[in-house]
C-alpha cells in the first residue's frame, strides 16, 4: 500500500507569528509531498520487497531495504518519517516550559529545560547544511542528536519524541540566513501533550 500525506493537524497560519502560513504551506504540501511521492515511485521499483504501510516500522529495519532502493528510501522514508512526527511535535498555543513526565526527565538528564533548550539549539546550529536537531530516546535514556539531511534517528534504533527541521526550507521566507531566530521562535509551537505521548510510546518499545 502506498504511503500518503497526512493532514496538517491544524491550519497553514496557526503557528504564526513563529512559523508564517507560507511556509507551512509549502513545507507540508510541496516538500513533504513529494518525499511521500519520490518515496512510492521507489518501493514501486521493487514489488518484491514488503514495505508495509507503516513508515516509522520501516525505517527501524532500514538495513532490511533493498541495496537498490536504500538511498531513495533513506532520503524520502526518512523526510516523510521526520516530517509526519514534526507536524505533530508542533501545536497552536504550545511552547513554554514542558510539562508531565518528560518535564521530570528533562530535569533529572539535563538539569532543566534552560540546559536541554540550549542544547538543542547550538545542535541546530552546530548542523551544517541541511538536517535536524533532536531530542530522542534511547534505550530508557533521552539523549540529544542532530543528523543530516533526512536521516532518521529511528535507523539507529533511537526513537524520536521532538525534532528540529533546520532545513532552510523550513524558515527561509520569514527568517532567510537568520537560523538561530527560527530557533528561538520555534520553541513557541512545542506541543508538549505530544512529546509525553511519544515517550510513552518510546517506553512501551524498549
Ligand atoms: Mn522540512
Amino acid at each position: 500500500m502506498p504511503f500518503t500525506l497526512p493532514e496538517l493537524p491544524y491550519a497553514y497560519d496557526a503557528l504564526e507569528p513563529h512559523i508564517d502560513a507560507r511556509t507551512m504551506e509549502i513545507h507540508h504540501g510541496k516538500h513533504h509531498k513529494t518525499y511521500v511521492d519520490n518515496l512510492n515511485a521507489a518501493l514501486e521499483k521493487h514489488p518484491d520487497f514488503n514495505a508495509g504501510d507503516d513508515i516509522e516500522a520501516l525505517m527501524r529495519r532500514f538495513d532490511e531495504v533493498p541495496e537498490a532502493i536504500k538511498t531513495a528510501v533513506r532520503n524520502n522514508g526518512g523526510g516523510h518519517a521526520n516530517h509526519s512526527l514534526f507536524w505533530q511535535v508542533m501545536g497552536p498555543g504550545g511552547g513554554g516550559a514542558p510539562t508531565g513526565v518528560i518535564a521530570d526527565e528533562i530535569n533529572s538528564t539535563f538539569g532543566g529545560w534552560d540546559a536541554l533548550k540550549q542544547k538543542l539549539v547550538d545542535t541546530g546550529k552546530g548542523r551544517f547544511g541541511s538536517g535536524w536537531s533532536w531530542l530522542v530516546d534511547e534505550g530508557g535514556k533521552l539523549v540529544v542528536t542532530d543528523s543530516p539531511n533526512q536521516d532518521s534517528p529511528l535507523m539507529n534504533g533511537q526513537t524520536p519524541l521532538l525534532g528540529i527541521d533546520v532545513w532552510e526550507h523550513a524558515y527561509y521566507l520569514n527568517y532567510q540566513n537568520r537560523r538561530p531566530d527560527y530557533l528561538e521562535a520555534w520553541f513557541n509551537t512545542v506541543n508538549w501533550d505530544f512529546v509525553n505521548k511519544r515517550l510513552e510510546q518510546a517506553r512501551g518499545h524498549s
